[in-house]
């Protein structure tokens, strides 16, 4: 989201007679575009602040701006920390870009924290690196309350952009070039533009002339309705791949987390799932040690993932994050020593699940994109197949963009490793 966030960030300056340039000390302005979801992710932006910090005080011109949610999180606390910062700006406020910069410009230091339920950029058209995968924001803010997340305070409401705009800015997208197109949205799956659902829209978006690949992320599995499975299931186009965060797999600790669906009722979508799309590769996120979790409910979540078997997952220690629900209203109880233990088990399962999946590849025929060089052996080619996972083969008669088949003869838990065929 911040990726696409910045692209579009990029796109109001240059509408605005601003440039971007390949290296930062060639910079005028220099913008932090942040998270705010988990913690050290403040830390490294307010070291980044000071570093920078040096050169402003040499340069003396220089201007810094913090923009994205951890602007909106923690505007004190930032201003504060970095008083030298010249520009503060929340994820709703990015048309006052260059507003903001000429304000500075004169001596006038900005901050634009106001969220604003009808900012959808619609208009704007953001500025992509030329490459193979473009994200394209549908949906913005979340409607959901999680009781461990941040994202509806400092992202809003949501809000869906409407599906003939987006149609053409894929068609745009296509026409440049790109060959895979993500969908992105905090429940992208609850997308709904007034008439049209998700499923909808992946058909629309599948349907445009040239579109080879198309993905999305990420989902809330209370969304996750016929409409899309039949996308996913019949569309050609829509990877056959899903991140589907589980976060929990005890239904009191799901409860307490606000998710909005029991562990029996995830099991059951992922069957659903499996029955409709036998090839679908599913991943997830799991937390472990939320506020309460005792040892029951953290081996009903082993079990869980034991059962189910995810392609991969995003695994974490939970952490309080100061302005959420169980922030105010939870304890958080679980010794940090327990967290770690907890987490490291399901790493360890994760990682034995992961390995045995990829060996259960080897033999087969997978359609991969030609993303680029592979980062170990500038011989080799890495790419991405169908349901998302990362291979790596020898350049034969191929080019970065190309979708081609690749034989695995061989599998680590994170890659598989083959041949053009
Ligand atoms: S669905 Fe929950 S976890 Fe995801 S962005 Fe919304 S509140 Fe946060």
């Amino acid at each position: 989201m911040n990726v696409s966030d910045s692209e579009l960030m990029a796109g109001i300056l240059t509408q605005s007679g601003h440039r971007t340039v390949s290296h930062i000390d060639d910079a005028d302005v220099i913008l932090l575009n942040t998270c705010a979801i988990r913690e050290n992710a403040e830390t490294k932006v307010i070291n980044r602040l000071e570093h920078l910090n040096h050169r402003k005080r040499r340069e003396g011109n220089l201007i810094i701006g913090v923009c994205g949610c951890m602007a909106q999180h923690l505007r004190d606390k930032l201003l504060k920390a970095a008083p030298y910062v010249d520009l503060v700006m929340g994820p709703d406020a990015y048309r006052n870009l260059p507003m903001a910069l000429n304000a500075v410009a004169n001596g006038d230091p900005f901050l634009g924290l106001q969220l604003d339920k009808s900012e959808d950029y619609a208009d704007i058209a953001p500025i992509r690196k030329e490459g193979i995968r473009a994200w394209l924001t549908i949906q913005r803010g979340c409607d959901k309350m999680c009781t461990f997340c941040i994202v509806p305070f400092v992202r809003g409401r949501e809000r869906s952009l409407p599906l003939k705009l987006l149609t053409d800015d894929v068609q745009r997208l296509v026409d440049e070039g790109f060959k895979e197109i993500v969908l992105l949205g905090q429940t992208v799956n609850s997308y709904h533009d007034g008439q049209h659902d998700f499923g909808e829209l992946l058909w629309s978006i599948a349907e445009v002339d040239g579109v080879e690949r198309v993905r999305f992320t990420s989902p809330h599995p209370a969304d996750a309705t016929d409409s899309m499975i039949d996308a996913m299931e019949n569309c050609p186009q829509v990877c056959k791949q899903l991140h589907l965060p589980l976060q929990s797999g005890s239904t009191p600790v799901l409860e307490r987390m606000r998710r909005t669906y029991t562990a029996e009722e995830y099991n059951e979508l992922v069957s659903k799932l499996r029955e409709r799309i036998p090839q679908i590769a599913l991943s997830t996120d799991i937390i472990v040690g939320f506020c309460g979790e005792t040892e029951a409910d953290f081996m009903q979540t082993y079990q869980l993932m034991a059962d189910i078997r995810f392609d991969s997952a995003f695994m974490f220690k939970y952490s309080d994050r100061e302005g959420t629900l169980a922030n105010k209203s939870l304890e958080d109880d679980v010794p940090e020593s327990e967290k770690a233990r907890r987490l490291n088990e399901i790493i360890k399962l994760q990682e034995e699940i992961s390995a045995n999946i990829n060996q259960d590849a080897i033999g087969t025929t997978a359609s991969v994109l030609v993303e680029g060089d592979s980062r170990r052996d500038a011989e080799q080619y890495h790419g991405k197949t169908d349901t998302f996972k990362t291979t790596v083969f020898p350049k034969e008669n191929a080019q970065v963009g190309d979708i081609v088949n690749v034989e695995i003869h061989s599998a680590t838990a994170h890659t598989l490793i083959g041949e053009i065929v």
